[in-house]
């Protein structure tokens, strides 16, 4: 069984990925297993042009700069890039969840949800429960969150982005992202809050 199971492949889901990783040399991480499924299809960054995002040029393209974070990611060599595929069903198993994709099933202690806040999301199995109107999309939009405390939806599951209801702000939702990590970092630091500072 994973420990974490990271879905999403937005500055969400690859910041909560950063700093674990960057984290991965702290002793409560030791033989953490950690993997993502960063399925690359309606990732909003895609699309974008960057001109107001803190520490990244002027002009950046959305694409690149997810490229450029996934490869940092795995550069660190600790959360381990699974098949990306969209995951089409979640479920309480084993004391942790039960994620599965077309053509893979998996078992993580813990989950991160970062899966945007598509309609798309409506169709996932296990997630009708805490669906709810996005409420920070403009007017007209048709967008979902899931809800959530404190990016929360229940004991072991979290939610990170814009499915959390966040602004949409590539800054506001890798934050929310970080805020997950640390959320972890703690939980497996047997609830002492931590969080990692490289000099
Ligand atoms: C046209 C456009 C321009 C923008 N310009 C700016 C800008 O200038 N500045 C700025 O700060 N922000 C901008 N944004 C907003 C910014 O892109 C978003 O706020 C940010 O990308 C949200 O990050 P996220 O990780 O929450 O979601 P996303 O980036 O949408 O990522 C969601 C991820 O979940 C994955 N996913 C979806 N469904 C599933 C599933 N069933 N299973 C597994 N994975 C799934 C997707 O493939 C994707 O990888 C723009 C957005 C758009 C659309």
């Amino acid at each position: 069984m994973l420990d974490l199971l990271i879905i999403g492949g937005g500055p969400a889901a690859i910041s909560c990925g950063l700093v674990l990783s960057s984290a991965k040399e702290k002793e409560y991480m030791q033989h953490k297993k950690v993997a993502m499924i960063a399925y690359n299809k309606a990732r909003d960054l895609d699309v974008a042009v960057l001109n107001n995002l803190f520490g990244v040029p002027s002009n950046t393209k959305g694409k690149e700069l997810i490229a450029s974070e996934l490869e940092r990611l795995n550069s660190f060599n600790f959360v381990e890039q699974l098949p990306q595929n969209p995951i089409e069903e979640i479920s309480e198993k084993d004391g942790g969840f039960e994620v599965k994709t077309a053509e893979n099933t998996y078992l993580a202690k813990e989950v991160v949800l970062a899966i945007g806040h598509s309609p798309k999301i409506e169709k996932i199995k296990g997630l009708n429960t805490y669906l709810t109107p996005h409420t920070k999309s403009l007017e007209g939009q048709k967008k979902f969150a899931l809800t959530n405390n404190n990016l929360q939806i229940k004991e072991g599951l979290y939610v990170a982005g814009l499915t959390s209801d966040c602004e949409s702000q590539a800054a506001i939702a890798s934050g929310t992202g970080a805020v997950v990590a640390v959320q972890l970092m703690t939980k497996w630091n047997n609830g002492t809050f931590d969080h990692h500072h490289d000099k």
